[in-house]
């Protein structure tokens, strides 16, 4: 399948391009299929006799057209003399090529040789070794998803953006499309007057010519294509800067750079922004690498980007203020020390190749956090890190997965690296070690792995070194290899002999999983009251000794990228101490009991003790980690209705009372002034009781409260109820209600309200309404990212799960060749993930496998199947047996 595609895409690109076939080759050479092509097409990385040393572009942008156009001249070194030239460029009409090598001027054929984007330049005579430029005339198409360059219409005004990130610079201009080749890019952008352009150096000049505005920028320090931005649009800027400090003379520029319906909310944002970077600028001892910085947003980004000097955010992550809930607080924090972080390690020094790209994420990630934590630290983010490091092991107990560094072959494989394996785990792991060498030998590693590559590349091995070399200890060097050159979690399993605690390692499954047998060099740090003990395990097993009294927390802090087992009166004594330990152990044990019911080595009933000991829990992450585990398997389809109402009423039992210390007013603004952590144990609470009988009164005044808001009085509900309160509107109002708010939320552009309906009107569960929604809905206003959001509501619902299943399999070729960025490639067969039945898994392979084997969503493909097929071997062995537990709940 994947083949036919291929060449269909490839003859499109061909057959209809306008321009004059002069010097283009007629032949089409497929993948695979060279009769007499001269050199093989490489599916990965490029040759390295061509080396680019700058880049000129000068494109004219203008978001109102359909397409873009300009000239790009790439000056490169050619290490010997050649008769070709592979780089990259996809989907690119281009019009004309010629190269200049000591004062001799070529023009070579060109063609796109393969649909990841390979052109290959043809030369009738030889090339001489030396430099030579590279000269493109060219036009392209926007994008309407977020890859490439990208344009929506926002408030009746057209805005453009750039992701490039990983490989879809070659769709915006031709070049050299690979993380190791740094070099600088001078950048033009002719625009229609009075339209702002950002890139990622500052601009030096505008004039007009010929009708359009001329944005010259200076030269950029060393960048990777991934890095390279480009925005245009009737944007609103806010301007300031980050102070002067030691580790910089000057003021940095800041702008905080928005489309125009988000002018007076970016406060917050520039606020936020000026503390992180000088935190960052602490942490790492170092001047911001580069010489401004603007914060961009676009509705429609999945998530962030770290261009160089030109951060681009969702609006949601960006816009907000002070009322905003604590969970967009912290997503602003975290998200903002992410992508600044990346400054440093991504930007400053760049992962040689895309096998390494865990180094940006999984840093990224971890300092997000820690910087986040360091910003606002009444946002509880330290505790947030470890829940997402507990929600990757689910992900990586599989036996289909990857480990965090995975070697790439070709440019399929690319987008698949960006998973929860690369993020949770990968940051998790690097917890863990920091916390075994300690904080300062940690960061002195990082440092002095950045000194040594400063606006260069590097590999894991590099990192690793800087670490065993601060840290006196080379025992890091394996340690770190296990966890990030091997997929799995570390099951350590702790037996009671005597005076010593007897542990040993095997990879953990669960019921029915089969995996791999694997052994890794454990950094295991275990507790007992205020002893605390940690030493590398690198055999099987290993005894441990530890004074102290009571019980044995065998993942001291939470940090442990591990789970543990233990006997059951080990078990009993740590359940029944549990609400009294920080929060990362907590959260740890809750994580490692739950993968043991799911295993099925242990009764779901000592789950539902330990959710009881944790509901009291004063941190909120803690609080709620074991109830979540048991809502997943209520909600998995496992539990028959008599155990799904024993645990319903169960949980109302465990959370009434709670909410009495808390109380309920949905009205705007009321709780900004009380702690994050008191709001965010409410609104848990809250989710907890809503749809039971002991919630009848807050649905009540949710449902009055968005009658009134959608009735226009804004201050009746605040936005933190946003999802519940659409939930109850639909389900009294049916498919008129939701016809009509989904015409409120598409007539909003405000960041907060417009996602929410949308969802809420997904989610909705009836057939009717889903049926419009994924077959019928025809609206300009309605972007391909929210009919994402759609399929993605539907298929969440099990009343409307067979019509978007429906539609997914008459549309798949469709969705497959979707240009919907970095995240699209793994988000598609994850929509299939909430069947639950070793059957449904038999019948996704055969209906489905062919179609996704040798795709970028081959292995989320495969481990949906798994994750089917564990829950309906679950559900066989053992629903019976969950059902009765839960029934008899008291
Ligand atoms: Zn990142």
């Amino acid at each position: 399948m994947g083949f036919v595609r291929i060449w269909l895409l490839a003859a499109l690109i061909l057959g209809f391009s306008p321009a004059s076939a002069m010097g283009r080759d007629q032949g089409l050479s497929a993948p695979g299929h060279q009769t007499s092509v001269e050199h093989p097409v490489p599916e990965g990385r490029l040759s390295s006799v061509v080396k680019p040393e700058s880049y000129r572009l000068d494109l004219t942008v203008d978001p109102s057209s359909e397409r873009f156009s300009g000239q790009v001249e790439i000056d490169v070194v050619l290490a010997e003399p050649v008769r070709h030239i592979d780089l990259h460029g996809r989907s690119l009409n281009i019009r004309s090529v010629t190269v200049t090598s000591a004062g001799q001027s070529y023009r070579p054929r060109w063609q796109q040789v393969h649909s990841s984007g390979v052109l290959r330049l043809r030369f009738g005579s030889v090339l001489p070794a030396g430099p030579a430029t590279l000269r493109f005339d060219y036009d392209a198409a926007f994008n309407d998803g977020p890859s490439g360059m990208f344009r929506v219409n926002v408030d009746g005004k057209w805005y453009s953006w750039t992701q490039l990130q990983s490989i879809d610079a070659r769709a915006v201009f031709p070049s050299f499309d690979q993380p190791d080749f740094k070099t600088p890019f001078g950048i033009t952008l002719r625009t229609p007057p009075g339209l702002m352009a950002v890139s990622n150096a500052p601009e030096l000049s505008t004039n007009t010519e010929e009708g359009l505005a001329i944005h010259r920028f200076a030269p950029t320090l060393p960048l990777p294509t991934y890095l390279v931005a480009m925005m245009v649009g009737p944007f609103v800027a806010t301007e300031s800067a980050v102070p002067a400090n030691r580790h910089r003379a000057e003021p940095l520029p800041l702008r905080i750079v928005s489309t125009r319906q988000n002018a007076d909310k970016l406060a917050f944002a520039m606020q936020g922004s000026k503390q992180i970077v000088s935190l960052l600028e602490d942490y790492f001892q170092d001047s911001f690498p580069f010489p401004k910085l603007d914060q961009i947003t676009s509705p429609i980004m999945p998530g962030a980007m770290e261009n160089a000097g030109a951060d681009l955010y969702r609006d949601g992550l960006l816009v907000l203020d002070d009322d905003a809930t604590p969970s967009r607080q912290r997503g602003f924090g975290m998200v903002v020390s992410h992508e600044l972080a990346h400054q440093w390690f991504g930007d400053l020094v760049t992962p040689a190749w895309w096998d390494d790209i865990w180094l940006n994420e999984s840093f990224a990630n971890w300092m997000g956090y820690r910087i986040g934590d360091a910003w606002r630290p009444d946002l509880n983010m330290a505790a947030g890190a470890l829940a997402e490091g507990f929600r990757a092991m689910r992900l990586d107990s599989l036996a289909a997965g990857r480990p965090i560094r995975q070697p790439i072959e070709t440019s399929a494989q690319i987008n698949g690296a960006f998973d929860s394996i690369t993020y949770g785990k990968g940051s998790h792991v690097i917890t863990m070690i920091a916390a075994f060498m300690g904080d300062e030998a940690f960061r002195n590693g990082v440092l002095g792995y950045l000194k040594a590559h400063r606006y260069g590349s590097a590999t894991s091995s590099d990192f690793f070194a800087a670490l065993a070399e601060a840290a006196g200890d080379e025992r890091i060097v394996p340690a770190m290899q296990s966890f990030v050159e091997q997929q799995g979690v570390p099951l350590l399993t702790f037996h009671r002999e005597g005076r010593h605690f007897a542990v040993s390692q095997s990879r953990y499954a669960s019921l029915g999983g089969v995996v791999d047998e694997t052994q890794w060099t454990v950094p295991l740090c275990v507790r007992r009251a205020k002893e605390r003990h940690c030493q590398l395990l690198d055999g099987k097993r290993t005894d441990i000794e530890i004074g102290g009294r009571g019980p044995i927390i065998p993942n001291a802090g939470g940090t442990g990228y591990y789970r543990f087992e233990l006997s059951p009166s080990l078990w009993r004594a740590l359940i029944s101490r549990a609400r009294k330990l920080p929060s990362g152990e907590a959260q740890a044990v809750a994580d490692s009991l739950a993968a043991s019911v799911l295993a099925g080595r242990t009764d779901v009933g000592e789950l539902v003790r330990l959710a009881r000991q944790l509901v009291r829990h004063p941190d909120s992450f803690a609080a709620d980690a074991a109830t979540n585990a048991l809502v997943a398997i209520a909600d998995a389809g496992i539990v028959d209705p008599a155990g799904k109402q024993g645990w319903k009423r169960y949980r109302a039992r465990l959370y009434a009372p709670l909410m009495r210390g808390y109380g309920f007013d949905p009205a705007a603004g009321l709780y900004s002034a009380e702690s994050p952590e008191r709001s965010q144990r409410r609104a848990q609470i809250l989710g907890h009781l809503l749809w039971t009988r002991k919630g009848t009164k807050f649905r009540r005044r949710l449902e009055a409260a968005s009658d009134a808001f959608l009735s226009g009085e804004r201050a009746a509900l605040d936005p933190a109820w946003f999802g519940s309160a659409f939930d109850l509107h639909l389900r009294q109002g049916g498919e008129q209600a939701a016809r009509k708010l989904m015409e409120r939320a598409l007539a909003s552009e405000d960041p907060v309200f417009r996602p929410a309906a949308i969802r809420a009107v997904s989610r909705i569960g009836d057939v009717v309404v889903a049926k419009w929604l994924v077959e019928d809905l025809e609206d300009d206003r309605l972007r391909k990212s929210e009919r994402r959001a759609l399929l993605s509501g539907v298929m969440a619902r099990s009343s409307t799960r067979d019509i978007g299943y429906g539609w997914i399999i008459k549309n798949l070729d469709e969705l497959q060749s979707d240009s919907g960025g970095i995240f699209m490639s793994t988000w598609l067969p994850r929509l299939f993930d909430d069947f639950c039945s070793v059957e449904k898994s038999a019948q996704l392979a055969s209906e489905l496998g062919p179609r996704f084997a040798e795709t970028p969503g081959a292995l989320a493909f495969e481990r949906t199947l798994e994750k089917v097929r564990n829950c309906g071997m679950f559900k066989d062995q053992l629903g019976s047996s969950v059902s009765e537990v839960f029934a008899r709940l008291r």
